[in-house]
């Protein structure tokens, strides 16, 4: 059997991440046997869709590399791949249903259907539509359908059980009487949810429907509709719902839910990717940081686990500075870019190999891109002198003689590594202080704290005007403070 897979998003939000997720295992699995991922855009909600929610959703999928095989823009032989533009294929499917008598219309207006609901409710029961319509006299039906009453269309469903096969959660079974003769299409043959997707899967030849357990309530109702087409299902599997940490449902209230988002903060594509794949799936072999290729080669949907997936925003964080440190001074550049431009700060003021030296410089401490500005900080501005790890580290008595000695050796050292090396040594042996007594005061003055990215190289990104002029200040303030 040829995989096709498909995630079909409604464009009523911003790409989220548990669509995401449910579209990454959909990318998985089609990868995995060789098959297609097809993308489909559930847009008949026309007063809650957006095309700036389209745009963004596949924008989203598109970033993080969950490239589609067919859909808008990779036209295949399925399409058109927007709901809103098949309405003539799902009429057709629907006329071929009214023909055979297997769906019928029915005239029952809103106040009747709310009474029956009413009743069956106040008894205790699960409300079921009564069937009236399904057996009427069929000069009666002409009548009322000449005189444009209007009028729903009702599937006849047969008194039975549906059971199928879940790919992930097992042999699952509804009773059809709980269902009863559902409202399949709108007066005008304009069809209801539940049937264009089973005509769309039909039509796009879908192998395997994976999606969230959100929608297990709508598969009985949707195979019926198959089996009054003649269509064999697809194999369905519910993934488990992604979870907040107090594992409630995941919701704005817990923090950022759309991808979008995430990219802003600084996340990497790789990093949510890898993350999204770990929330209810376990890799066999343990190990956890995976590209999507290394994820297609180890996903199996038998490892996807049935209880709900917690998300949690620090374990992504951690997934992402692995994915930042693995990085190459050249490609976190190119990523840096946006956050600079953000930050203000142009690129242009130094050399791309200054650049990537300082990025080179502060990587293992980075696990969102502009963490690069907290660590680099002081590459951008003079320190804040008044700060409490500052005052800690001039109010040690090696402070004023530790400051002025690098102040002279900075002055005319030749500007590079071996030197620098050679005039610490030199303060380490001439000044009769422990090593953090040296340390303190230098990083302090120079960078506005007492730890932090390596001091030397540090030293000469800063340059030898800045440094001098800061180890001045610095000298400046420690001579007011001794004179107050
Ligand atoms: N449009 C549905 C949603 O956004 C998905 C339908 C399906 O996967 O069958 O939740």
């Amino acid at each position: 059997m040829t995989v096709r897979v498909r995630i079909a998003p409604s464009p009523t939000g911003n790409l989220h991440i548990g669509t995401t997720r449910t579209a990454l295992f959909n990318y998985l699995f089609a990868k995995k046997h060789g098959g297609q991922f097809i993308l489909r855009v559930e847009d008949t909600d026309k007063a809650r869709s957006q095309q700036s929610y389209t745009d963004n959703i596949l924008s989203g999928l598109q970033q993080l590399g969950l490239h589609w095989d067919e859909g808008p823009g990779v036209e295949g032989p399925h399409g058109p791949y927007f709901q809103s533009e098949r309405s003539d294929i799902y009429r057709q499917y629907l006329q071929q249903l009214l023909d055979q008598g297997l769906i019928y219309p029915c005239f029952c207006n809103p106040e009747e259907l709310q009474a029956e609901r009413a009743a069956a409710e106040a008894s205790g029961q699960t409300y079921v539509y009564s069937g009236k319509w399904r057996d009427a006299n069929p000069a009666e039906v002409q009548e009322l359908l000449d005189a444009q009453t209007p009028h729903t269309f009702r599937l006849k469903v047969p008194a039975k059980e549906v059971v199928f096969n879940d790919l992930i959660r097992g042999e699952i079974r509804f009773d059809t009487r709980t269902i009863g003769d559902m409202i399949v299409a709108r007066q005008g043959l304009e069809p209801l949810y539940n049937f264009a997707v089973v005509v769309d899967d039909i039509t796009m030849q879908i192998s395997h429907v994976l999606r969230g357990e959100d929608h297990i309530s709508n598969t009985p109702k949707q195979i019926l509709i198959y089996e009054a087409l003649g269509a064999t299902p697809p194999i369905f599997g519910h993934t488990a719902m992604m979870l907040a940490p107090d594992r409630s449902k995941l919701s704005k209230r817990h923090g950022a839910t759309a991808v979008g988002a995430y990219l802003e903060m600084g996340y990497l594509p790789e990093a949510l990717v890898n993350y999204l794949a770990l929330l209810g799936w376990s890799p066999p072999e343990g190990q956890e940081i995976l590209s999507l290729d290394e994820l297609v080669a180890a996903f199996s949907l038998e490892s996807v686990s049935k209880s709900g997936a917690v998300f949690d925003v620090e374990k992504l964080k951690w997934v992402n500075g692995q994915w930042l440190r693995r990085l190459s001074a050249e490609d976190l550049w190119q990523r840096l870019q946006p956050v600079l431009q953000t930050a203000g700060i142009p690129t242009d003021s130094h050399s791309q190999d200054w650049w990537l030296q300082s990025l080179a410089l502060v990587q293992e401490k980075m696990n969102l891109l502009p963490d690069y500005l907290k660590e680099a900080d002081f590459l951008f501005a003079a320190p804040d002198l008044s700060a409490e790890a500052v005052g800690k580290a001039f109010g040690m008595a090696s402070a004023q003689p530790v400051l002025q000695a690098l102040h002279s050796s900075l002055q005319d050292m030749p500007w590079e590594a071996d030197a620098l090396h050679t005039a610490f040594e030199a303060l380490k042996q001439n000044q009769p202080f422990k090593m953090k007594e040296i340390m303190w005061p230098i990083r302090a003055a120079l960078t506005g704290r007492t730890a932090g990215a390596d001091l030397q190289q540090s030293i000469l990104l800063l340059g030898r005007e800045a440094c001098l002029a800061r180890l001045q200040q610095a000298l400046n303030t420690l001579a007011q403070t001794a004179a107050t």
